[in-house]
Protein backbone atom coordinates (compact mmCIF):
# COMPACT_ATOMS: atom_id res chain seq x y z
CA UNK A 1 0.00 0.00 0.00
CA UNK A 2 1.72 3.24 -0.91
CA UNK A 3 1.54 5.98 1.58
CA UNK A 4 -0.06 9.03 -0.40
CA UNK A 5 0.26 11.28 2.56
CA UNK A 6 3.88 10.91 3.12
CA UNK A 7 4.46 11.40 -0.19
CA UNK A 8 2.31 14.40 -0.71
CA UNK A 9 4.45 15.50 3.03
CA UNK A 10 7.09 15.27 1.54
CA UNK A 11 6.67 17.28 -1.62
CA UNK A 12 7.61 20.92 -1.51
CA UNK A 13 4.85 23.36 -0.94
CA UNK A 14 6.00 25.70 -3.80
CA UNK A 15 4.55 26.21 -7.58
CA UNK A 16 7.59 24.01 -9.67
CA UNK A 17 7.82 26.64 -12.67
CA UNK A 18 8.38 29.64 -10.51
CA UNK A 19 11.03 27.33 -8.25
CA UNK A 20 13.58 28.04 -10.62
CA UNK A 21 15.82 31.16 -11.61
CA UNK A 22 15.04 33.32 -13.95
CA UNK A 23 12.32 35.40 -12.98
CA UNK A 24 12.82 39.23 -13.82
CA UNK A 25 13.63 41.58 -11.40
CA UNK A 26 10.68 42.88 -9.29
CA UNK A 27 9.08 45.88 -10.63
CA UNK A 28 8.90 48.76 -8.12
CA UNK A 29 5.17 49.66 -6.82
CA UNK A 30 3.44 52.42 -8.05
CA UNK A 31 3.70 55.42 -5.99
CA UNK A 32 2.68 59.29 -6.46
CA UNK A 33 0.98 60.34 -9.39
CA UNK A 34 1.15 58.69 -13.20
CA UNK A 35 -0.06 59.43 -16.64
CA UNK A 36 -0.55 57.13 -19.09
CA UNK A 37 -2.84 56.05 -22.58
CA UNK A 38 -3.76 52.64 -21.31
CA UNK A 39 -3.70 50.84 -18.02
CA UNK A 40 -3.90 47.18 -17.72
CA UNK A 41 -4.41 45.43 -14.17
CA UNK A 42 -3.47 42.05 -13.73
CA UNK A 43 -0.07 41.04 -15.13
CA UNK A 44 -1.18 37.20 -16.28
CA UNK A 45 -1.05 35.90 -19.41
CA UNK A 46 -4.55 38.10 -20.48
CA UNK A 47 -2.74 41.43 -19.16
CA UNK A 48 1.08 40.41 -20.90
CA UNK A 49 -0.53 39.50 -24.02
CA UNK A 50 -3.19 42.61 -23.88
CA UNK A 51 0.21 44.72 -23.21
CA UNK A 52 2.62 43.56 -25.96
CA UNK A 53 0.04 43.32 -28.51
CA UNK A 54 -1.02 46.84 -28.10
CA UNK A 55 2.41 48.03 -28.20
CA UNK A 56 3.49 46.11 -31.50
CA UNK A 57 0.22 47.69 -33.05
CA UNK A 58 1.09 51.29 -31.86
CA UNK A 59 4.67 51.57 -30.33
CA UNK A 60 3.93 55.01 -29.52
CA UNK A 61 0.98 54.20 -26.82
CA UNK A 62 1.53 54.77 -22.83
CA UNK A 63 1.31 51.77 -21.27
CA UNK A 64 1.34 50.26 -17.78
CA UNK A 65 0.68 46.93 -16.17
CA UNK A 66 -0.35 47.13 -12.43
CA UNK A 67 0.30 43.93 -10.62
CA UNK A 68 -1.21 43.14 -7.34
CA UNK A 69 1.56 40.22 -6.46
CA UNK A 70 4.19 39.76 -9.15
CA UNK A 71 3.80 38.84 -12.90
CA UNK A 72 2.34 35.30 -13.36
CA UNK A 73 1.69 34.92 -9.53
CA UNK A 74 -2.04 33.86 -10.21
CA UNK A 75 -2.96 30.70 -12.63
CA UNK A 76 -0.73 31.87 -15.10
CA UNK A 77 2.34 30.12 -13.69
CA UNK A 78 0.67 27.09 -11.72
CA UNK A 79 -1.46 25.99 -14.51
CA UNK A 80 -0.60 22.43 -16.46
CA UNK A 81 1.25 24.50 -19.37
CA UNK A 82 -1.33 22.48 -21.99
CA UNK A 83 -1.62 25.96 -24.96
CA UNK A 84 -4.20 24.66 -26.92
CA UNK A 85 -6.04 26.05 -30.16
CA UNK A 86 -9.29 25.99 -28.39
CA UNK A 87 -10.83 28.92 -27.73
CA UNK A 88 -13.93 27.12 -25.99
CA UNK A 89 -12.84 24.94 -23.90
CA UNK A 90 -12.93 22.23 -26.10
CA UNK A 91 -14.71 21.24 -29.15
CA UNK A 92 -17.62 19.67 -27.60
CA UNK A 93 -18.33 23.06 -25.62
CA UNK A 94 -18.01 25.40 -28.25
CA UNK A 95 -20.42 22.88 -30.23
CA UNK A 96 -23.10 22.99 -27.14
CA UNK A 97 -22.84 26.65 -26.69
CA UNK A 98 -21.83 28.38 -30.00
CA UNK A 99 -22.81 25.94 -32.96
CA UNK A 100 -23.02 28.86 -35.23
CA UNK A 101 -19.81 30.19 -34.50
CA UNK A 102 -17.65 27.11 -34.01
CA UNK A 103 -16.36 27.40 -37.76
CA UNK A 104 -14.71 30.54 -37.03
CA UNK A 105 -14.18 29.94 -33.32
CA UNK A 106 -11.83 26.93 -34.52
CA UNK A 107 -10.35 29.01 -36.98
CA UNK A 108 -9.36 32.09 -35.03
CA UNK A 109 -7.99 29.10 -32.19
CA UNK A 110 -5.50 28.30 -34.98
CA UNK A 111 -4.74 31.17 -36.27
CA UNK A 112 -4.01 32.55 -32.71
CA UNK A 113 -2.06 29.43 -31.64
CA UNK A 114 0.36 30.24 -35.10
CA UNK A 115 0.57 33.99 -34.34
CA UNK A 116 1.47 33.03 -30.47
CA UNK A 117 4.31 30.82 -31.53
CA UNK A 118 5.39 33.40 -33.90
CA UNK A 119 5.29 35.77 -31.34
CA UNK A 120 7.51 33.44 -29.34
CA UNK A 121 10.35 33.31 -32.50
CA UNK A 122 10.21 36.98 -32.65
CA UNK A 123 10.65 37.64 -29.12
CA UNK A 124 13.54 35.10 -28.75
CA UNK A 125 10.83 33.84 -26.05
CA UNK A 126 12.05 30.55 -24.74
CA UNK A 127 8.83 28.39 -23.11
CA UNK A 128 10.34 25.14 -23.88
CA UNK A 129 7.24 24.54 -26.65
CA UNK A 130 6.72 21.43 -27.76
CA UNK A 131 4.19 20.69 -30.25
CA UNK A 132 3.30 17.27 -29.23
CA UNK A 133 -0.84 17.14 -29.01
CA UNK A 134 -2.56 15.63 -26.82
CA UNK A 135 -4.45 12.09 -25.99
CA UNK A 136 -7.65 11.93 -24.03
CA UNK A 137 -8.16 8.20 -22.49
CA UNK A 138 -11.29 6.75 -21.63
CA UNK A 139 -10.67 4.50 -18.09
CA UNK A 140 -14.53 3.79 -17.85
CA UNK A 141 -16.53 1.55 -20.54
CA UNK A 142 -18.89 4.03 -20.90
CA UNK A 143 -16.28 6.39 -21.90
CA UNK A 144 -14.90 4.44 -24.83
CA UNK A 145 -18.25 5.82 -27.12
CA UNK A 146 -18.35 9.27 -25.94
CA UNK A 147 -14.51 9.61 -27.26
CA UNK A 148 -15.61 7.77 -30.69
CA UNK A 149 -17.87 10.01 -31.39
CA UNK A 150 -15.73 13.29 -30.43
CA UNK A 151 -13.13 11.92 -33.01
CA UNK A 152 -15.77 11.75 -35.41
CA UNK A 153 -16.95 15.11 -34.99
CA UNK A 154 -13.57 16.79 -34.82
CA UNK A 155 -12.90 15.09 -38.04
CA UNK A 156 -15.56 16.33 -39.35
CA UNK A 157 -14.64 20.21 -38.48
CA UNK A 158 -11.31 18.67 -40.72
CA UNK A 159 -9.40 18.22 -37.24
CA UNK A 160 -6.59 15.84 -37.31
CA UNK A 161 -7.99 13.42 -34.71
CA UNK A 162 -7.98 9.62 -34.52
CA UNK A 163 -9.73 7.12 -32.00
CA UNK A 164 -6.95 4.66 -30.46
CA UNK A 165 -8.88 1.05 -29.70
CA UNK A 166 -7.34 -0.22 -26.14
CA UNK A 167 -4.07 -1.85 -27.68
CA UNK A 168 -3.64 1.33 -29.98
CA UNK A 169 -4.23 4.09 -26.82
CA UNK A 170 -1.60 1.95 -24.47
CA UNK A 171 1.23 1.60 -27.59
CA UNK A 172 1.30 5.31 -26.82
CA UNK A 173 1.22 5.74 -23.06
CA UNK A 174 1.04 1.94 -21.22
CA UNK A 175 -1.07 2.10 -18.16
CA UNK A 176 -3.43 -0.55 -17.26
CA UNK A 177 -6.49 1.74 -16.51
CA UNK A 178 -6.70 2.58 -20.46
CA UNK A 179 -9.57 1.21 -22.49
CA UNK A 180 -9.59 3.76 -25.54
CA UNK A 181 -8.07 7.36 -26.60
CA UNK A 182 -8.99 9.82 -28.75
CA UNK A 183 -5.63 11.92 -30.36
CA UNK A 184 -5.52 15.04 -31.24
CA UNK A 185 -2.22 15.76 -33.43
CA UNK A 186 -2.35 19.07 -33.45
CA UNK A 187 -3.84 21.14 -31.50
CA UNK A 188 -1.47 21.38 -28.09
CA UNK A 189 1.97 22.44 -27.49
CA UNK A 190 3.85 21.86 -24.09
CA UNK A 191 4.78 24.67 -22.75
CA UNK A 192 6.66 25.82 -19.47
CA UNK A 193 4.35 28.50 -18.68
CA UNK A 194 6.42 30.39 -16.09
CA UNK A 195 9.40 30.71 -18.83
CA UNK A 196 6.46 31.87 -21.01
CA UNK A 197 5.41 34.77 -18.29
CA UNK A 198 8.87 35.59 -17.62
CA UNK A 199 9.69 35.79 -21.25
CA UNK A 200 6.07 38.30 -22.38
CA UNK A 201 7.07 40.50 -19.56
CA UNK A 202 10.72 40.67 -21.27
CA UNK A 203 9.12 41.22 -24.31
CA UNK A 204 7.06 43.75 -23.41
CA UNK A 205 9.52 45.51 -20.74
CA UNK A 206 11.86 46.02 -24.36
CA UNK A 207 8.95 48.03 -26.10
CA UNK A 208 8.79 50.35 -23.51
CA UNK A 209 5.89 49.26 -21.38
CA UNK A 210 5.97 50.04 -17.73
CA UNK A 211 5.93 47.40 -14.79
CA UNK A 212 4.33 48.00 -11.37
CA UNK A 213 4.18 44.99 -8.85
CA UNK A 214 2.79 44.93 -5.41
CA UNK A 215 0.25 47.07 -6.34
CA UNK A 216 -3.04 46.21 -5.97
CA UNK A 217 -5.84 47.99 -7.78
CA UNK A 218 -8.92 49.04 -5.39
CA UNK A 219 -10.75 51.24 -7.90
CA UNK A 220 -11.29 53.20 -11.47
CA UNK A 221 -12.98 56.23 -11.57
CA UNK A 222 -13.99 58.00 -14.00
CA UNK A 223 -12.48 61.71 -14.60
CA UNK A 224 -14.35 63.52 -17.52
CA UNK A 225 -13.07 61.74 -20.33
CA UNK A 226 -10.23 60.29 -18.32
CA UNK A 227 -9.87 56.83 -16.03
CA UNK A 228 -8.21 57.34 -12.31
CA UNK A 229 -6.95 53.90 -11.31
CA UNK A 230 -5.90 54.10 -7.55
CA UNK A 231 -3.84 51.68 -5.46
CA UNK A 232 -2.92 52.63 -2.13
CA UNK A 233 0.05 54.73 -2.44
CA UNK A 234 -0.53 55.83 -6.29
CA UNK A 235 -2.63 56.62 -9.17
CA UNK A 236 -1.95 56.84 -12.85
CA UNK A 237 -4.55 58.35 -14.83
CA UNK A 238 -5.22 57.28 -18.18
CA UNK A 239 -7.14 57.37 -21.36
CA UNK A 240 -8.19 53.38 -21.33
CA UNK A 241 -8.37 50.65 -19.03
CA UNK A 242 -8.09 46.94 -19.66
CA UNK A 243 -9.33 44.54 -16.34
CA UNK A 244 -7.16 41.03 -16.37
CA UNK A 245 -7.59 39.96 -12.90
CA UNK A 246 -9.12 36.43 -13.52
CA UNK A 247 -10.04 34.76 -10.98
CA UNK A 248 -10.35 37.46 -8.39
CA UNK A 249 -12.18 39.36 -10.27
CA UNK A 250 -11.69 42.47 -8.92
CA UNK A 251 -12.30 45.67 -8.34
CA UNK A 252 -14.58 45.60 -11.65
CA UNK A 253 -17.73 44.14 -9.60
CA UNK A 254 -19.88 43.16 -12.31
CA UNK A 255 -17.09 40.61 -13.07
CA UNK A 256 -18.41 38.80 -9.69
CA UNK A 257 -21.75 37.84 -11.46
CA UNK A 258 -19.88 36.08 -13.83
CA UNK A 259 -16.74 34.39 -12.89
CA UNK A 260 -15.96 31.79 -9.88
CA UNK A 261 -12.29 30.86 -8.42
CA UNK A 262 -12.77 26.97 -8.34
CA UNK A 263 -8.88 25.76 -6.74
CA UNK A 264 -7.58 22.90 -8.40
CA UNK A 265 -4.63 21.17 -7.18
CA UNK A 266 -1.19 19.95 -9.14
CA UNK A 267 1.71 17.02 -8.41
CA UNK A 268 4.89 17.19 -9.77
CA UNK A 269 6.64 13.92 -9.71
CA UNK A 270 10.68 13.86 -9.04
CA UNK A 271 12.74 12.82 -12.49
CA UNK A 272 12.14 9.50 -14.00
CA UNK A 273 14.85 7.41 -14.76
CA UNK A 274 16.01 5.58 -18.02
CA UNK A 275 13.60 2.62 -17.09
CA UNK A 276 10.58 4.39 -15.55
CA UNK A 277 10.64 6.11 -18.75
CA UNK A 278 10.50 2.84 -20.21
CA UNK A 279 7.82 1.29 -18.51
CA UNK A 280 5.29 3.35 -19.19
CA UNK A 281 6.06 4.77 -23.01
CA UNK A 282 5.12 8.11 -23.82
CA UNK A 283 7.59 8.30 -26.75
CA UNK A 284 5.36 10.82 -28.18
CA UNK A 285 5.44 13.16 -25.11
CA UNK A 286 1.94 14.27 -25.90
CA UNK A 287 -0.47 16.05 -23.28
CA UNK A 288 -2.69 13.25 -21.93
CA UNK A 289 -5.79 13.57 -19.58
CA UNK A 290 -8.51 11.22 -18.84
CA UNK A 291 -12.18 11.38 -19.77
CA UNK A 292 -14.61 11.49 -16.62
CA UNK A 293 -16.53 14.41 -15.89
CA UNK A 294 -14.05 15.04 -13.24
CA UNK A 295 -10.67 14.30 -14.78
CA UNK A 296 -6.85 14.92 -14.54
CA UNK A 297 -4.09 16.31 -17.19
CA UNK A 298 -1.00 15.23 -16.92
CA UNK A 299 2.37 15.93 -19.24
CA UNK A 300 5.93 15.64 -19.12
CA UNK A 301 8.39 18.26 -18.46
CA UNK A 302 11.61 18.79 -20.43
CA UNK A 303 13.38 16.45 -17.53
CA UNK A 304 11.04 14.26 -17.67
CA UNK A 305 9.23 14.53 -14.62
CA UNK A 306 5.41 13.97 -14.64
CA UNK A 307 2.87 16.89 -14.20
CA UNK A 308 0.03 15.05 -12.34
CA UNK A 309 -3.28 18.01 -11.69
CA UNK A 310 -7.23 17.93 -11.39
CA UNK A 311 -10.13 16.13 -10.56
CA UNK A 312 -11.15 18.22 -7.78
CA UNK A 313 -12.35 21.56 -8.01
CA UNK A 314 -12.85 23.45 -5.04
CA UNK A 315 -15.07 26.27 -4.65
CA UNK A 316 -14.87 28.55 -1.28
CA UNK A 317 -18.22 30.07 0.00
CA UNK A 318 -17.44 33.85 -0.69
CA UNK A 319 -15.36 33.56 -3.87
CA UNK A 320 -12.83 32.61 -1.18
CA UNK A 321 -8.90 33.06 -2.25
CA UNK A 322 -5.78 32.63 -1.34
CA UNK A 323 -2.78 30.48 0.31
CA UNK A 324 -5.45 29.40 3.10
CA UNK A 325 -7.40 27.66 0.75
CA UNK A 326 -4.61 26.28 -1.49
CA UNK A 327 -3.92 23.23 1.29
CA UNK A 328 -7.35 22.78 2.80
CA UNK A 329 -9.21 19.97 1.05
CA UNK A 330 -6.94 16.45 0.97
CA UNK A 331 -6.90 16.82 -2.83
CA UNK A 332 -3.12 16.43 -3.25
CA UNK A 333 -3.65 12.96 -1.77
CA UNK A 334 -6.35 12.06 -3.32
CA UNK A 335 -5.05 12.84 -6.93
CA UNK A 336 -1.75 10.95 -5.44
CA UNK A 337 -3.35 7.97 -5.09
CA UNK A 338 -5.13 7.83 -8.41
CA UNK A 339 -1.47 8.75 -9.81
CA UNK A 340 -0.15 5.40 -8.63
CA UNK A 341 -3.75 3.33 -10.24
CA UNK A 342 -2.38 5.39 -13.60
CA UNK A 343 0.87 4.21 -13.49
CA UNK A 344 1.24 1.24 -10.74
CA UNK A 345 4.49 0.29 -12.37
CA UNK A 346 6.22 3.89 -10.73
CA UNK A 347 5.97 2.95 -7.61
CA UNK A 348 8.56 4.61 -5.48
CA UNK A 349 8.77 7.84 -7.57
CA UNK A 350 8.38 10.86 -5.29
CA UNK A 351 6.73 13.88 -5.28
CA UNK A 352 9.15 17.19 -5.78
CA UNK A 353 6.24 19.64 -5.46
CA UNK A 354 2.51 20.65 -4.62
CA UNK A 355 0.59 23.39 -5.34
CA UNK A 356 -2.95 24.74 -6.32
CA UNK A 357 -4.34 27.11 -8.32
CA UNK A 358 -7.11 29.92 -8.58
CA UNK A 359 -9.26 28.66 -12.10
CA UNK A 360 -11.58 31.64 -13.52
CA UNK A 361 -14.49 30.08 -14.42
CA UNK A 362 -18.07 30.51 -16.12
CA UNK A 363 -21.48 29.08 -16.55
CA UNK A 364 -20.23 28.48 -19.88
CA UNK A 365 -16.46 27.15 -19.22
CA UNK A 366 -15.45 29.52 -21.93
CA UNK A 367 -13.76 33.41 -21.34
CA UNK A 368 -16.23 36.08 -21.30
CA UNK A 369 -15.97 40.36 -21.52
CA UNK A 370 -17.41 42.83 -20.29
CA UNK A 371 -17.25 47.13 -20.91
CA UNK A 372 -17.86 50.35 -18.77
CA UNK A 373 -17.27 54.06 -18.81
CA UNK A 374 -18.44 54.05 -22.79
CA UNK A 375 -16.50 50.84 -23.40
CA UNK A 376 -13.33 53.24 -22.26
CA UNK A 377 -12.80 49.85 -19.80
CA UNK A 378 -13.03 46.07 -20.72
CA UNK A 379 -12.35 43.13 -18.73
CA UNK A 380 -11.67 39.97 -20.26
CA UNK A 381 -11.94 36.54 -17.96
CA UNK A 382 -13.15 33.00 -17.37
CA UNK A 383 -10.70 30.78 -19.27
CA UNK A 384 -11.68 28.19 -16.95
CA UNK A 385 -9.04 25.45 -17.28
CA UNK A 386 -7.87 26.59 -20.64
CA UNK A 387 -6.93 29.80 -21.36
CA UNK A 388 -2.97 29.43 -21.64
CA UNK A 389 -3.18 30.21 -25.47
CA UNK A 390 -7.17 31.75 -24.84
CA UNK A 391 -5.80 34.59 -22.74
CA UNK A 392 -3.83 35.84 -25.81
CA UNK A 393 -7.45 36.09 -27.97
CA UNK A 394 -8.84 37.46 -24.68
CA UNK A 395 -6.76 39.94 -24.57
CA UNK A 396 -7.21 40.81 -28.34
CA UNK A 397 -10.70 40.93 -28.12
CA UNK A 398 -10.25 43.36 -25.28
CA UNK A 399 -8.06 45.51 -27.11
CA UNK A 400 -10.92 45.46 -30.02
CA UNK A 401 -13.62 46.62 -27.14
CA UNK A 402 -11.62 49.42 -25.60
CA UNK A 403 -11.07 50.86 -29.33
CA UNK A 404 -14.01 50.62 -30.47
CA UNK A 405 -12.92 48.51 -33.41
CA UNK A 406 -15.65 46.43 -34.57
CA UNK A 407 -13.99 43.05 -35.68
CA UNK A 408 -15.00 38.95 -36.94
CA UNK A 409 -14.16 38.78 -33.06
CA UNK A 410 -16.70 41.28 -31.46
CA UNK A 411 -19.16 40.00 -33.58
CA UNK A 412 -19.32 36.97 -31.84
CA UNK A 413 -21.96 35.58 -29.73
CA UNK A 414 -19.59 34.59 -27.54
CA UNK A 415 -18.06 38.17 -27.63
CA UNK A 416 -21.36 40.16 -26.92
CA UNK A 417 -23.43 37.79 -24.97
CA UNK A 418 -22.68 36.49 -21.02
CA UNK A 419 -22.93 33.69 -20.09
CA UNK A 420 -25.49 32.90 -17.18
CA UNK A 421 -24.60 34.83 -13.92
CA UNK A 422 -23.99 32.76 -10.87
CA UNK A 423 -26.33 33.34 -7.89
CA UNK A 424 -25.22 35.41 -5.05
CA UNK A 425 -23.97 34.13 -1.78
CA UNK A 426 -24.95 32.22 0.29
CA UNK A 427 -26.86 30.48 -2.75
CA UNK A 428 -23.89 30.48 -5.13
CA UNK A 429 -22.21 28.18 -2.50
CA UNK A 430 -24.77 25.89 -2.17
CA UNK A 431 -25.36 25.58 -5.62
CA UNK A 432 -21.55 25.15 -6.59
CA UNK A 433 -21.60 22.54 -4.19
CA UNK A 434 -24.74 20.63 -4.86
CA UNK A 435 -23.73 20.40 -8.37
CA UNK A 436 -20.20 19.23 -7.92
CA UNK A 437 -21.91 16.23 -5.51
CA UNK A 438 -24.04 15.64 -8.81
CA UNK A 439 -20.84 15.74 -11.39
CA UNK A 440 -19.73 13.07 -9.10
CA UNK A 441 -22.48 10.87 -8.87
CA UNK A 442 -22.50 10.68 -12.72
CA UNK A 443 -18.97 9.76 -12.80
CA UNK A 444 -20.20 6.86 -10.56
CA UNK A 445 -23.20 6.19 -12.91
CA UNK A 446 -22.01 5.60 -16.14
CA UNK A 447 -21.36 8.99 -16.82
CA UNK A 448 -25.12 9.31 -16.32
CA UNK A 449 -26.50 13.43 -15.45
CA UNK A 450 -29.02 13.22 -13.11
CA UNK A 451 -32.07 15.71 -13.46
CA UNK A 452 -30.22 18.59 -11.96
CA UNK A 453 -27.49 18.27 -14.26
CA UNK A 454 -30.12 17.62 -17.41
CA UNK A 455 -31.84 20.98 -16.27
CA UNK A 456 -28.31 22.58 -15.88
CA UNK A 457 -27.70 21.50 -19.54
CA UNK A 458 -31.09 22.43 -20.88
CA UNK A 459 -30.06 26.32 -19.38
CA UNK A 460 -26.94 25.83 -21.11
CA UNK A 461 -24.96 26.31 -17.82
CA UNK A 462 -22.68 23.58 -16.23
CA UNK A 463 -19.42 23.65 -13.36
CA UNK A 464 -16.19 23.04 -14.26
CA UNK A 465 -12.70 23.56 -14.13
C1 LIG B 1 -3.88 24.61 -11.54
C2 LIG B 1 -4.24 25.19 -12.89
C3 LIG B 1 -4.00 24.44 -14.03
C4 LIG B 1 -4.32 24.98 -15.29
N1 LIG B 1 -3.94 24.29 -16.42
C5 LIG B 1 -4.12 24.86 -17.62
C6 LIG B 1 -3.58 24.25 -18.78
O1 LIG B 1 -2.88 23.25 -18.72
N2 LIG B 1 -3.86 24.83 -19.98
C7 LIG B 1 -4.59 25.97 -20.07
O2 LIG B 1 -4.83 26.45 -21.18
N3 LIG B 1 -5.06 26.62 -18.98
C8 LIG B 1 -4.81 26.10 -17.76
N4 LIG B 1 -5.22 26.76 -16.65
C9 LIG B 1 -5.91 28.06 -16.81
C10 LIG B 1 -4.93 29.17 -17.17
O3 LIG B 1 -3.79 29.11 -16.33
C11 LIG B 1 -5.63 30.53 -17.01
O4 LIG B 1 -6.79 30.55 -17.80
C12 LIG B 1 -4.76 31.70 -17.44
O5 LIG B 1 -3.50 31.65 -16.82
C13 LIG B 1 -5.49 33.00 -17.08
O6 LIG B 1 -4.61 34.08 -17.22
P1 LIG B 1 -5.06 35.50 -16.67
O7 LIG B 1 -3.98 36.44 -16.97
O8 LIG B 1 -6.41 35.82 -17.21
O9 LIG B 1 -5.24 35.29 -15.10
P2 LIG B 1 -4.14 35.15 -13.94
O10 LIG B 1 -2.91 34.49 -14.40
O11 LIG B 1 -4.83 34.54 -12.77
O12 LIG B 1 -3.75 36.65 -13.63
C14 LIG B 1 -4.54 37.55 -12.91
C15 LIG B 1 -3.57 38.51 -12.22
O13 LIG B 1 -4.31 39.60 -11.68
C16 LIG B 1 -3.69 39.97 -10.47
N5 LIG B 1 -4.66 40.75 -9.70
C17 LIG B 1 -5.78 40.33 -9.09
N6 LIG B 1 -6.44 41.34 -8.52
C18 LIG B 1 -5.73 42.46 -8.78
C19 LIG B 1 -5.89 43.84 -8.46
N7 LIG B 1 -6.95 44.29 -7.78
N8 LIG B 1 -4.94 44.73 -8.87
C20 LIG B 1 -3.87 44.30 -9.59
N9 LIG B 1 -3.67 43.00 -9.92
C21 LIG B 1 -4.59 42.09 -9.52
C22 LIG B 1 -3.30 38.65 -9.83
O14 LIG B 1 -2.30 38.80 -8.84
C23 LIG B 1 -2.83 37.86 -11.06
O15 LIG B 1 -1.43 37.96 -11.26
C24 LIG B 1 -4.93 26.27 -15.39
C25 LIG B 1 -5.17 27.01 -14.23
C26 LIG B 1 -4.82 26.49 -12.99
C27 LIG B 1 -5.05 27.31 -11.76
Amino acid sequence: MIDTKALVADAKPAVFWSDQPGAPVTAPPLVGDDRADLAIIGAGFTGLWAALQAKEDDPGREIVVIEAEEAGFGASTRNGGFCEASLTHGLDNGLSHWPNDLRTLLDMGDRNLTDLLATLERFDIDARAERTGQISFATEEWQVEHLRENVEIAIGYGLDATFLDETEARAEVDSPTYLAGAYDKDGAVMVDPAQLVWGLQRACESLGVRFHDHSRVRAIEPRATELIVATQDGRVVVDRVIVATNAWAEPEREMRRYIIPIYDHVLMTEPLSAEQMASIGWHGRQGLADSGNQFHYYRLTTDNRILWGGYDANYYKGNGMGPKYEELTGSHETIAGHFFETFPQLEGLGFSHRWAGPIGTTSKFAATFGTRHDARLAWAAGYTGLGVGASRWGARVALDLIDGKSTERTDLAMVRKKPMPFPPEPLRNMVVQFTRGQIEAADRNGGRPGPWLKLLERFGVGFDS
